[in-house]
């Protein structure tokens, strides 16, 4: 223990505004913290206000928030295409697109707009904390925080220290967690930590199934919905994810372990060629164009 005070994480900055990046801005503001929302493209701010306003609108009408908070939580939360309004944040979680080039050039843009103080997160997959948290000039305020998809509903978080990671960083994370109302799951810092290296490689075994021709998209799903009691089948769930997310941490787990079980299926790969991407591209395992969604295979 260092006997450092644990930091105050009384306002929020949030990187990429995507289905990660909406959801967590979502539980935050309602929380009662204000949330600075970044993203590079205007289009998808717009699109996570909507999707949250919307999701919110859910909960009201089941009872668990009050309009009264809804409307609260929505004038919490500031949307900017720039860095600056990043200023007075206590901690900035970074949720953009699973590519490390494409985080790392945000924390390098970032940094320079942070107090001394401010905490770094990222909410990656699977990319190593200890590689991302060395290229911020921080890295003993640098940790995980990964945040399960959908946010408002998902129970868990899992923090990941990286190998610089300090207490004080650790114990102010475990204390938003629980202001989330979240359960945390302390992983290792290894490729994908602990739920996608054993979830995704089962998403990637059923795409090996599907292109070797052992069942059609709707039988392999169907087999693990009602033969391992599984809420989702694996091929829904791929969709659902996000495929060139599946694919970067099924590549991540595949160079950092070096190890040939975790070879990516060609056909995912080919699936996130074509643009393929599952729900977002509104095609993937799925067509989201037809009610309900027809298998394409
Ligand atoms: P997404 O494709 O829905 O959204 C990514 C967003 O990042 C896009 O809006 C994009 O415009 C934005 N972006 C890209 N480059 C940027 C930049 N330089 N600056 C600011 N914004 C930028 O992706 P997602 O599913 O929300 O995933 C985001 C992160 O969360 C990834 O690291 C992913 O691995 C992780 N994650 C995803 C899931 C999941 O189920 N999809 C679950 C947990 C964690």
């Amino acid at each position: 223990m260092t006997g450092a005070a644990t930091p105050m994480i009384a306002k929020v900055g949030v990187i990429g505004a995507g289905q990660m990046g909406n959801g967590i801005a979502h539980v935050c503001a309602l929380a009662g913290l204000p949330v600075v929302l970044m993203d590079v493209k205007a289009e998808a701010l717009d699109r996570a206000l909507a999707v949250m306003g919307k999701n919110m609108d859910r909960q009201v009408a089941k009872g668990a928030i009050s309009a009264e908070d809804k409307a609260a939580a929505v004038g919490r939360i500031r949307l900017t295409t720039g860095y600056e309004a990043f200023a007075d944040c206590d901690l900035v979680i970074e949720a953009a697109t699973e590519k490390e080039d494409v985080k790392r050039a945000i924390f390098k843009a970032l940094t320079p707009h942070l107090t001394p103080e401010c905490l770094l997160a990222s909410n990656t997959s699977s990319i190593s904390i200890t590689r991302l948290g060395a290229g911020t000039g921080r890295p003993e305020k640098f940790i995980g925080i990964h945040f399960m998809n959908p946010v408002p509903v998902m129970k868990l978080i899992e923090v990941i220290r990286g190998i610089a990671t300090d207490e004080p960083t650790f114990e102010a994370v475990q204390a938003l967690a629980a202001k989330l109302g979240k359960t945390t799951a302390v992983s290792e810092d290894f490729p994908a930590f602990i739920v996608n290296r054993i979830l995704v490689p089962r998403i990637n075994e059923a795409v090996y199934a599907l292109h070797e021709g052992v069942g059609s998209v709707a039988s392999i799903d169907m087999a693990l919905r009602l033969g391992a009691n599984h809420p989702m089948g694996p091929l829904e769930l791929a969709d659902f994810i996000g495929l060139d997310t599946c694919l970067s941490i099924m590549q991540v787990l595949h160079e950092g372990l070096a190890d040939s079980k975790y070879r990516p299926c060609p056909l995912l790969v080919k699936y996130v060629e074509a643009g393929w991407l599952g729900r977002k591209a509104n095609r993937g395992f799925y067509d989201y164009t037809q009610t309900p969604p027809r298998p394409t295979r």
